[in-house]
């Protein structure tokens, strides 16, 4: 061996110990709270590839969209066709075309009570909570409803969050707290959202 590759093993030995000893220290074992939230592109996306990856072991999974979009969605269309699998969505459209604050309020009330089931079935392994974030900044959710249920989901549930601005009390809760970080977005150089990419 020369002496970079011999550099390169040493330092390679020293991570690895690390890394083992961190694998040693994570013992507990739980269902997890977690947030992605910030600006860029991605949240949603990561709930999705996380409920593939829940599904393709067999796992119960609850999908609620808080927000329902004009657009359609391909992951929802494809992975419906899995028994495994609940979706409930918001029925009501963007709250910028609605603009009724009563029907959103609703609305938002009759989707949550879909949630707070799946928030209370230990046979649900993971449940999603996309755009959630919005409901707490309209006001159309409460804060402490949302906390207290998900402070007393099955211990064995991991629950995912996503939207931008996540409530503060939530990022503390949360086990594991993502911020999407927009560097740049094809939108604002005039692109289209694109089918099958965006949506
Ligand atoms: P995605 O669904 O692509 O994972 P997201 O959940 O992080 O995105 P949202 O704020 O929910 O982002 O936005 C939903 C839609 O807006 C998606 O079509 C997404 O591509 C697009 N979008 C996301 N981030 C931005 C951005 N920074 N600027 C413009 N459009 C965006
Ligand atoms: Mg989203």
């Amino acid at each position: 061996m020369n002496d970079r590759d011999t550099r390169h093993q040493q330092a390679m030995q020293k991570l690895k110990t690390r890394v083992d000893e961190k694998v040693a220290e994570a013992t507990e074992q739980r269902g997890l709270l977690m947030v992605f939230t910030g600006n860029g592109k991605g949240k949603t996306t990561a709930a999705w590839g996380t409920v593939t990856r829940a599904l393709g072991y067999g796992y119960r999974v609850g999908v609620v969209q808080f927000i329902k979009g004009l657009w359609e969605c391909g992951e929802r269309e494809r992975l419906a066709e899995d028994e495994h699998l609940e979706v409930a969505i918001m029925a009501t459209g963007f709250t910028w075309d609605t603009q009724d604050r009563d029907a959103d309020t609703r609305a938002c009330q009759e989707v949550w009570a879909e949630a707070e089931r799946m928030l209370t079935d230990p046979d649900v392994y993971l449940v999603v909570l996309d755009e959630i974030t919005y409901m707490l900044k309209f006001g159309y959710l409460d804060i402490a409803t949302v906390k207290a249920a998900l402070a007393n989901r099955p211990a064995e549930q991991t629950v995912i969050v996503t939207g931008r601005n996540a409530h503060r009390e939530l990022v503390a809760m949360a086990d594991t707290v993502t911020e999407m970080t927009e560097v740049r977005h094809a939108f604002n150089s005039g692109l289209q959202a694109r089918r099958g990419i965006d949506y």
